[in-house]
């Protein structure tokens, strides 16, 4: 695309088109009032079951707190089936790189809380005489009785090692996927089966219809997920009209709506789940940001080829059907008033970027915007045409920085370093500015904390990872986790009031 043809492009996103943006979604609950509830919803079963105590033999201290801990863990395990990001009222405020980070630092508690449940029953007798506590842990993990809870537990500890280690394990993503649904399904299936069953305080009484319902949510959010979203991505399905090159291995789709499609919008920044062709099924879709402005019809994606599904679709054609669940994610930049915004990708990270920059450009935003774009090699940089052209519209500086060199290349070798962010950030008010960021994950780590060295304030510092891997964690990613480990002191405490009251 020449330089003409770029400026064109900015200028047809301010052809009227969708709705100048904002997600169809109003319930998006946020942060404090999420874990508020949380903590509500996993202490409501030890409350029911305070309430029944006087009709059941007396307990031992290490008893209550076994009980009050299978209790608690077993609504936090039912709550992950709607932590996993598709839930727009539960991550629709914190976006998905914290969900997900919930999702996985939480499955450790509950795994860790579950395994604890049989051995704080045993404990009082193994203390008084070993060899009768190891016959009774053997009988509550052989007896039929107990079946259910076991294979429950044996579920949940494939589940969390095997999330733990999913980059490790030689299987396709898609088959991980499905492995996950699977050993999930058993886990809380066999969970529930067993507090119905086999719970010492949910047998019967308020607490064993509390389960009841708790089962039939979870049977409604998997009929959802699976089973609603499946019909919606046939019923509607979206139109592949163009597939153009970008840049090395590197395609931009664009997608537009099919006849009779409802009423659809987006803020520039946010993601959708796409899949295409007859794979249209939300088990097989894949997570990519929209590279547009809501000022356009459609939607247009950006999309790197890293493995069997992405290196597939440059060689789709258009007319294919495209399934496409969203929109999704708080990478939004009318979230955060500020004077200046500085725009920073790695690699395939410009996808959001991109949406962000061409949003700016087609409303014709004043305040001074920087872009820096970071990749491997000189052939990786996509759009660079249209991100220069936009310096028409927009007061624009941009700093190109890559790895390696190559015949024609004008930008920085090396990376983004403290160097390249001061001369980013000059001339601006760090606390007055607001930086969004999306790129592999130790880049991000990397360019966020630099970020906050130079004056950024934490706040201000906005970011998405393409990745819900391992990975060495920013200091806001440790922040996080922190307020993770308070919500998880949360459970313990619920389990430790109930042994202390009951
Ligand atoms: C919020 C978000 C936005 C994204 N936006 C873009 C974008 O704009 N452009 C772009 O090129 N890439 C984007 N990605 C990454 C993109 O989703 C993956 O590269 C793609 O799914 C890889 O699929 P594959 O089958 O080709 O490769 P695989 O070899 O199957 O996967 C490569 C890696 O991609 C990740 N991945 C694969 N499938 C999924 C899935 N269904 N859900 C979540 N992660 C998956 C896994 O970490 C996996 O290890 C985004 C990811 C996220 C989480």
């Amino acid at each position: 695309m020449n330089t003409q043809d770029a400026a064109t492009s900015m200028a047809d996103r301010t052809a009227e088109g969708a709705p100048a943006g904002g997600s169809a979604h109003a319930w998006r609950l946020p942060g404090p009032a999420l874990a508020a509830l949380y903590l509500a919803f996993c202490g409501t079963a030890p409350a029911l079951a305070l309430a029944t105590l006087g009709d059941s033999a007396p307990l031992a201290g290490w008893e209550k707190v076994a009980g009050a801990l299978g209790l608690v863990a077993l609504a936090a395990m039912t709550v992950q089936l709607v932590t996993s990001g598709r839930f727009d009222t539960v991550s629709g405020r914190l976006g998905i790189d914290r969900i997900m980070a919930f999702h996985k630092l939480i499955a450790w508690w509950i795994l860790i809380a579950l395994l604890a449940h049989p051995l704080l029953y045993v404990l009082p007798t193994w203390l008084a005489d070993p060899a009768l506590g190891r016959e009774r842990l053997v009988a509550y993990l052989t007896a039929p009785h107990y079946r259910s809870g076991v294979v429950a537990l044996a579920a949940l500890a494939l589940l969390v090692v095997g999330g733990a280690l999913r980059e490790r394990l030689p299987w396709r993503y898609e088959t991980w996927r499905g492995s996950h649904l699977v050993l999930a399904l058993v886990a809380v299936g066999g969970g529930l089966h067993h507090a119905i069953t086999a719970g010492r305080f949910s047998v019967a009484g308020p607490v064993n219809l509390f389960w009841w319902a708790v089962a039939l949510g979870a049977i409604a959010v998997v009929a959802v997920l699976y089973g609603w979203r499946w019909a919606k991505l046939h019923r509607h399905p979206w139109r592949l009209a163009s597939v153009t090159r970008r840049a090395d291995r590197m395609w931009e789709l664009d997608i537009q709506p099919g006849p009779g499609n409802p009423p659809w919008t987006y803020r520039a920044g946010q993601f959708v789940w796409m899949t295409e062709g007859a794979r249209r099924f939300p088990l097989l879709d894949h997570p990519f940001s929209i590279a547009d402005s809501p000022l356009r019809p459609g939607l247009s994606l950006l999309v790197k080829e890293a493995g069997d599904f992405t290196s597939r679709v440059g060689a789709l054609a258009p007319g294919t059907p495209i399934g496409i669940d969203g929109p999704y994610g708080v990478f939004m930049l009318d979230a955060h008033p500020c004077d200046a915004v500085v725009l920073i990708a790695g690699g395939a990270g410009i996808g959001p970027i991109m949406g962000l920059l061409r949003d700016l450009a087609a409303r014709r935003d004043p305040r001074p915007i920087r872009v820096a774009y970071a990749a491997g090699r000189p052939e990786n940089f996509a759009c660079l045409d249209e991100i220069r052209a936009a310096a028409s519209v927009l007061d624009l500086e941009i700093v190109l920085v890559s790895e390696a060199g190559g015949a024609g290349w004008g930008g920085h070798i090396g990376r983004l370093d403290r160097e390249r962010l001061e001369e980013l950030l000059r001339g601006l008010d760090p606390q007055r500015t607001v930086a969004f960021m999306c790129g592999p994950g130790p880049m991000v780590t990397g360019v966020s904390d630099t970020l906050l060295d130079i004056g950024m304030p934490m706040r201000n510092v906005v970011y998405e990872r393409f990745d819900y891997g391992s990975g060495a964690a920013s200091r806001q990613d440790r922040r996080h986790a922190l307020v993770i480990a308070a919500v998880g002191a949360g459970l313990v405490a619920l389990a430790g009031l109930f042994a202390l009251v009951a």
